[in-house]
């Protein structure tokens, strides 16, 4: 046994609107849940694609943003006190001898699980590679995807890459503080925020970074560090920026990745389960939401937090047979609404 492992009743691998919603629906149950997600926060594609959008088909709330969904499921949620592990993708996963089942995470968090729900989404969002020869040996020192620490960008030569939100407040932010700033994207619009691209541009016209229409071609190292990149510019010429370190935003791509390498039954990339307990060719292992597949499937939240629902009941079953299952409203069991914190009049 690992030094470090978790035993647990449940791993829920994507913290994903379905995800979360299976915590809720274990916690009714009384059964706990660690969730696992590649990404730094909760949410799956409604915070990571599209925060800021309507939804309006969610029962009984006409219209509710993607990340006001995500927020109140984690509100929804509280009472269960899940354990969240982010920013870890779970590589490893299967069934061991004693039926329980072992998952491993990329950063080594290791569990003991009696049941796991995949509720993967489309995959685990990766960020789009900056696509430029000789760039991975650089990747996470010199180039980076993401800022995990503002201050160690500071005094730094910088080059930024990309044109979304993400390009922009980082741009904003650093531009005061680093050595030199230079943003490169591909077009002349932006997709980030209007308000963000007209303070980048003023700092432009002030002098305090230079801003360049084109992309990444080559990279220039010396003495095995990176100290510059060479933009192919949109209107044909080159130019050899300096760069001790290259930050690129050009957003996610979903993988589905390991999920296809755990010996499960796939039918196009999806987790084939049946629509009585969501259960997928492994017994104890379940999918729900839109990892999942099965005659008439959508790919829809609310069809997720039925499935989790569901899956909630053949989990109980499957971890505990002999306990008599009985169904239960929140209205009116003491029980759930003890498990909820609530008490009703
Ligand atoms: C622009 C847009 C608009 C949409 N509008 C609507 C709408 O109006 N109504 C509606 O019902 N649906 C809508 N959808 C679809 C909806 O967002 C999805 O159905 C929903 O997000 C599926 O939820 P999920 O929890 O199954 O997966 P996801 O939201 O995809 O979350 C899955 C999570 O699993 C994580 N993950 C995957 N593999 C691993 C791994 N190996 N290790 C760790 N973590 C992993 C991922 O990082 C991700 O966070 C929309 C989608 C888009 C893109």
């Amino acid at each position: 046994m690992a030094a470090s492992e978790i035993t647990t009743e449940v791993v829920i691998i994507g913290a994903g609107p379905c995800g979360l919603f299976q915590v809720f629906e274990l916690g009714l149950l009384g059964i706990n849940a660690h969730i696992v997600d590649s990404l730094a926060s909760p949410g799956g594609q409604c915070t990571e694609l599209y925060p800021d959008k309507p939804i309006y088909d969610i029962p009984a709330l006409p219209v509710c943003g993607a990340q006001e969904l995500v927020d109140r499921l984690m509100q929804q949620i509280h009472p269960f006190h899940p354990q969240f592990h982010l920013g870890q993708e779970v590589m490893e996963l299967h069934r061991k001898e004693d039926g329980r089942f072992h998952v491993r995470t990329v950063t080594g968090t290791t569990f003991d699980a009696g049941a796991v729900v995949i509720a993967g989404g489309v995959g685990s969002f990766q960020p789009r590679r900056l696509g430029v020869e000789g760039a991975e040996a650089f990747e996470g020192n010199s180039i980076r995807y993401r800022v995990r620490e503002a201050s160690e960008m500071h005094g730094k030569h910088l080059v930024i890459f990309g044109g979304g939100d993400s390009a922009l407040d980082w741009t904003l932010e650093l531009a005061q503080k680093a050595a030199s700033l230079t943003l490169v994207h591909r077009r002349a619009e932006f997709r980030a925020a209007p308000a963000s691209v007209a303070k980048m541009k003023a700092l432009v016209d002030g002098g305090r970074m230079r801003l360049f229409e084109g992309m990444a071609q080559s990279l220039l190292i010396d003495k095995g560090r990176l100290c510059g990149i060479t933009v192919h510019e949109t209107r044909g010429s080159s130019v050899t920026l300096e760069a001790e370190c290259v930050l690129v935003f050009f957003g996610l791509h979903p993988k589905l990745g390991p999920i296809a390498e755990w010996g499960l039954e796939l039918e196009k990339k999806a987790l084939k389960v049946d629509t009585e307990k969501f259960q997928t060719s492994v017994p104890g292992i379940f999918a729900v939401g839109d990892i999942n597949t099965y005659p008439g499937k959508k790919k829809l939240i609310l069809s997720g937090f039925h499935e989790a629902a569901l899956a909630a009941f053949a989990i109980q079953h499957h971890l505990y047979p002999a306990k008599k299952q009985f169904l239960q409203y929140t209205t009116t069991s003491p029980v759930m609404q003890k498990r909820l914190g609530v008490t009703s009049p």
